[in-house]
């Protein structure tokens, strides 16, 4: 017997698939991350195309079947036209959206997760938003390593466990935290320069809500600081 349910997601990427087929990576609330084939989404009177755009948040019907799993209908409930309409906004989503479908695991399911991925698109696709689109991007990263088992160490030496003091710090990537002055001379090749500003920022972005950081003030100066120290460390964790 075929096992059917629904569950709302958000379209993370969609590929060709057969001749008028594609196979469509979503992120339920329910099941976490599932690959889908949608049957003939490639022809013209397609019901199902429009509501599988990437980036969509959308209720589906799944049904279970031998070898892949099928969308049976689709209901787009946010096509965030916001972000699709402004090339700034489309980028930082294609950034954040490809990294969380890298990391993200198969058949995990995390409502905390989930929820993060459609704050950070809502926010994005808002008027509400006074950060940059691609440092937003860089919050949004930083906070699915940290709920997916790489929360940084922002308060305590990763080497000697002494307390965080001001100036001179590093920020370690493989040891997966800073690390202080006393300890420089006991670094690795692996090692960013984080200034005091810097650390604030990332236990800010660490320890709120998206929705707590979206009218943060942000110089051009800290801003390349941030985004240059989470794009290392998530290149280094993907
Ligand atoms: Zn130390």
């Amino acid at each position: 017997m075929e096992e059917t349910y629904c569950t709302e997601t958000i379209i993370l990427n969609r590929t060709d698939f057969r001749e008028y087929d594609s196979r469509t990576t979503v992120y339920s609330e329910d099941r976490g991350k599932l690959d889908l084939v949608a049957r003939g989404v490639k022809k013209i009177k397609s019901k199902l195309a429009a509501h599988l755009e990437p980036f969509n948040l959308a209720e589906i019907m799944v049904v279970a079947g031998k070898q892949f799993d099928y969308i049976g209908a689709a209901s787009s409930k946010n096509c965030f036209p916001n972000i699709k309409g402004d090339l700034a906004k489309l980028a930082a989503a294609g950034k954040a959206v490809n990294f969380f479908n890298k990391l993200v695991k198969a058949e995990e399911a995390d409502k905390e997760i989930f929820f993060l991925l459609k704050d950070f698109l809502e926010i994005l696709d808002s008027q509400e938003l006074k950060v940059n689109g691609d440092l937003w991007a860089s919050f949004f990263i930083f906070k699915i390593l940290a709920q997916s088992g790489y929360r940084p160490e922002l308060y305590n030496c990763v080497i000697c466990n002494n307390k965080i003091t001001p100036e001179k710090n590093l920020f370690s990537l493989s040891q997966g935290g800073l690390i202080g002055k006393e300890c420089s001379s006991k670094r690795g090749s692996d090692v960013l320069a984080i200034s005091d500003d810097g650390i604030k920022l990332l236990r800010a972005v660490a320890a709120n809500d998206l929705k707590m950081l979206k009218n943060l003030k942000v110089s051009a100066k800290l801003e390349m600081e941030e985004k240059n120290i989470i794009n290392y460390f998530c290149q280094y964790h993907i």
